[in-house]
């Protein structure tokens, strides 16, 4: 019995990660047109996975869902562990309207345990988005906030992090991951 197993645990609904190189993380997914019912529900089921995965940010991509919504709780920078639900929001369509700076962070993601890889973005940015109940909405952010809404938004994109490395280093990475997946995989 796998534990981390897609399903209902405690009556919140799990949705299943999708793991690399499963190809629909190379899905561009489509511009929401109505913050309806339905998308609410994604962003809720969105919300107790990422919650459940123990990640700081969550995109639709990642769970099969080919609309743009993403989910982000991420801790403050003096803050050691999160404090579920401060930093919660949920975006659809988020948009990067500004990028400016350098930053270089040690990256991982939820479609791929096991590995780490420092990867280059812009230190802040601007995002446009629809909050969930459709309003329209700016965030500007820095720091590790600025990073996973970069990496969250690459993923309805059809960009993962490593897509990101210089060829080498993604080839590394992936001999890694291939490793560490195969070990998960005879463990019991
Ligand atoms: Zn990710």
């Amino acid at each position: 019995m796998n534990s981390k197993s897609p399903g209902i645990k405690d009556g919140r609904m799990i949705l299943e990660i999708i793991k690399y190189p499963d190809p629909f993380l190379k899905t561009l997914a489509a511009k929401v047109a109505t913050v309806d019912e339905s998308v609410k529900k994604l962003i809720d089921d969105m919300i107790e996975t990422m919650y459940y995965a123990r990640g700081i940010g969550l995109a639709s991509v990642q769970v099969g869902d080919s609309r743009r919504v993403i989910v982000l709780d991420v801790p403050d920078e003096d803050e050691k562990e999160r404090t579920k639900g401060k930093n919660l929001m949920a975006l659809v369509n988020p948009e990067i309207v500004l990028a400016e700076g350098e930053h270089i962070y040690e990256e991982g993601c939820l479609s791929l345990p096991g590995v780490t890889a420092d990867v280059e973005r812009a230190a802040r940015v601007m995002v446009r988005a629809l909050d969930r109940n459709g309003k329209p909405l700016e965030i500007e952010a820095e720091g590790l906030l600025a990073i996973a809404l970069q990496h969250e938004i690459d993923h309805l994109n059809g960009i993962v992090f490593i897509d990101r490395l210089s060829r080498l280093k993604r080839e590394l990475v992936k001999r890694k991951y291939k490793k560490s997946m195969e070990t998960e995989e005879r463990a019991i």
